[in-house]
């Protein structure tokens, strides 16, 4: 089978928040260039990397379960990929949030015949002609792209003798964020409310918000055991001590710039003022962005 991959889904995967982020100002990418690198994390479980959100993946005798799809002109490398590891269909995709680099392969992966499932507010921000009130997207996903089972609070998969629960996590990085428990595995798939290592996006037109991002590492650091691993939206697997240290740096950050924004400066001063300073060496020197939205995120009404 060969998705066929049209220009305007690339274009729409390159017009949301990643432009507005930065992070797709860049060149397009080569997509010919992008290798999926595949790394087992127990039987059946695995986690795919290549150009975008990390893809989350279950395979056994129900059939592959994928978290996540990356942009549309790698569905067929994607396939490839999942094709190495089981010769089941793909049944299910999970969307951790709406952004393009998450769910850019769900119009092939649900012409395909695979069910997309994601929290309701992720159906509505890929479906802004039916929700008028949605800011964030300018273009409208084709029909086939959006989620066709959508969830509040959570939902539980039985599948692949996995228990797999996924679990909004309220205004984080955006407003339809799910973290996803294998509960067998004991692994996490957090989306992009943990980038591991460096700065998060925080996507305040969607919803997101600092404390809303704080409160969803807290919760998850709460739900681990000493063995429990994490898949970021971006970067490598993780354990507790990076989710730790991400959850600190964001405090640290909030605790740096709240003092700045009560004595009433304004956003650019407290960017002049680089009150990540101490930080920028750990976690990346492309900060000015992330103060803006923390200034923003502290100062929305
Ligand atoms: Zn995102």
């Amino acid at each position: 089978m060969r998705f066929v991959v049209s220009a305007g889904v690339v274009a729409l995967a390159l017009s949301g928040p990643l432009a507005r982020s930065g992070v797709a100002q860049q060149q397009q990418p080569d997509w010919n260039a992008v290798q999926i690198r595949t790394v087992a994390l127990g039987p059946g479980l695995y986690v795919l990397f290549g150009q975008g959100g990390n893809i989350g993946l279950s395979v056994g005798e129900d059939g592959a379960f994928v978290i996540d799809d990356q942009f549309a002109p790698l569905s067929e490398k994607i396939l490839a990929a999942i094709r190495a590891l089981t010769p089941k269909p793909v049944r299910f995709v999970v969307n951790t949030h709406w952004h393009g680099d998450h769910t850019g392969g769900n119009e092939n992966f649900g012409k395909a015949g695979a069910l997309i499932v994601a929290h309701e507010n992720v159906r509505r921000r890929m479906n802004p002609a039916q929700f008028k009130d949605v800011v964030g997207r300018s273009q409208q996903a084709p029909a086939v792209a959006l989620p066709v089972v959508t969830f509040g609070s959570d939902v539980t998969f039985h599948w692949n003798g996995e228990t797999i629960v996924a679990r909004h996590v309220p205004n984080s990085h955006t407003d339809g964020d799910a973290i996803i428990q294998f509960v067998g595995a004991d692994v996490i798939h957090l989306g992009d409310t943990f980038f591991n290592g460096r700065y998060p996006f925080i996507d305040l037109q969607s919803g997101g918000s600092l404390e809303g991002m704080i409160a969803s590492s807290s919760r998850v650091l709460a739900m681990m055991g000493p063995q429990t691993r994490l898949i970021p939206g971006h970067g490598e697997v993780a354990g507790a001590r990076e989710l730790t240290a991400f959850r600190d740096m964001l405090v640290r950050v909030r605790d740096l710039i709240a003092p700045l924004v009560a004595r009433g400066m304004t956003e650019d001063e407290v960017v002049a003022a680089k009150p990540t300073a101490e930080l920028d060496p750990i976690w990346g020197s492309a900060s000015e962005r992330f103060v803006r939205s923390v200034v923003q995120s502290l100062t929305r009404r």
